[in-house]
């Protein structure tokens, strides 16, 4: 049997730390992606919040995955003011209670994590996939996760897929008319931009895929 790569506390801070780089690099371009269909603030929500989450992690004495997942939900909720905090917040915390104290989680777990964070997200935002918001980007990935996983491709090539899911979904997201968030209120005009969520979502997961390899 081919033995799965167990990931745990470090693959955690490591994805977090990793999307903090990646929302940084790709600051000034989710700012214009929100510039267009929104308020132009997406790419400095995402850059306070997950430099807050890294300084909120690197503070942390040694907790367990699923209790990392909730901290840095707890701090996207309280240092991002848009729509992504809570979003991302809540979906974190939920994908954080799924590991509850264990130490260590796999490849199905990580499925089950990523799905409750999902779940959060439509339960919160109550969008589905087509109303042009980062659940286009998101949904797809967890799905093309578990569907890796199930026909035995490795993390690594499952984690693959995901990304590949979540950047093919952040642009399925430009030909559609927002209806969901601050880009709906433009109706028509908001056709023709790729949405910034979907984009800042897309990079969380290829974040995810780095992170797992590095473990
Ligand atoms: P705000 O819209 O409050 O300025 P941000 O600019 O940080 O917040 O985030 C905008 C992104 O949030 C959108 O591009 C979209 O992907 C996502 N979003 C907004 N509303 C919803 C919703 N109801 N459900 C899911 N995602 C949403
Ligand atoms: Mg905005």
């Amino acid at each position: 049997m081919i033995s799965e790569r167990v990931m745990d506390a470090a693959t955690i801070t490591s994805w977090m730390r990793e999307i903090d780089v990646a929302v940084r690099a790709e600051k000034d371009h989710l700012v214009q992606l929100d510039a267009a269909i929104g308020d132009g603030d997406h790419g400095t929500n995402m850059v306070r919040g997950f430099e807050a989450v890294v300084q909120a992690l690197d503070a942390d004495g040694g907790s367990p995955p699923g209790k990392l997942l909730i901290l840095a939900g707890r701090t996207l909720v309280s240092t991002v003011g848009g729509a992504s905090g809570p979003l991302w917040g809540s979906a974190l915390r939920s994908g954080g209670r799924v590991l509850g104290d264990q130490s260590s989680f796999e490849g199905a777990e990580l499925v089950e994590v990523l799905a409750a964070a999902l779940a959060s997200v439509k339960d919160l935002g109550t969008a589905a996939v087509g109303d042009k918001t980062m659940v286009d980007a998101l949904e797809p990935a967890v799905d093309a996760l578990r569907t890796r996983l199930g026909q035995g491709a490795s993390l690594d090539e499952a984690l693959d897929a995901a990304g590949a899911a979540g950047e093919s979904g952040m642009r399925s997201t430009i030909p559609l008319q927002a209806r969901k968030g601050r880009a709906s209120y433009l109706g028509e005009r908001s056709v023709g931009h790729q949405d910034p969520g979907a984009t800042s979502t897309a990079l969380i997961l290829r974040a995810l895929q780095r992170a797992a390899r590095a473990t």
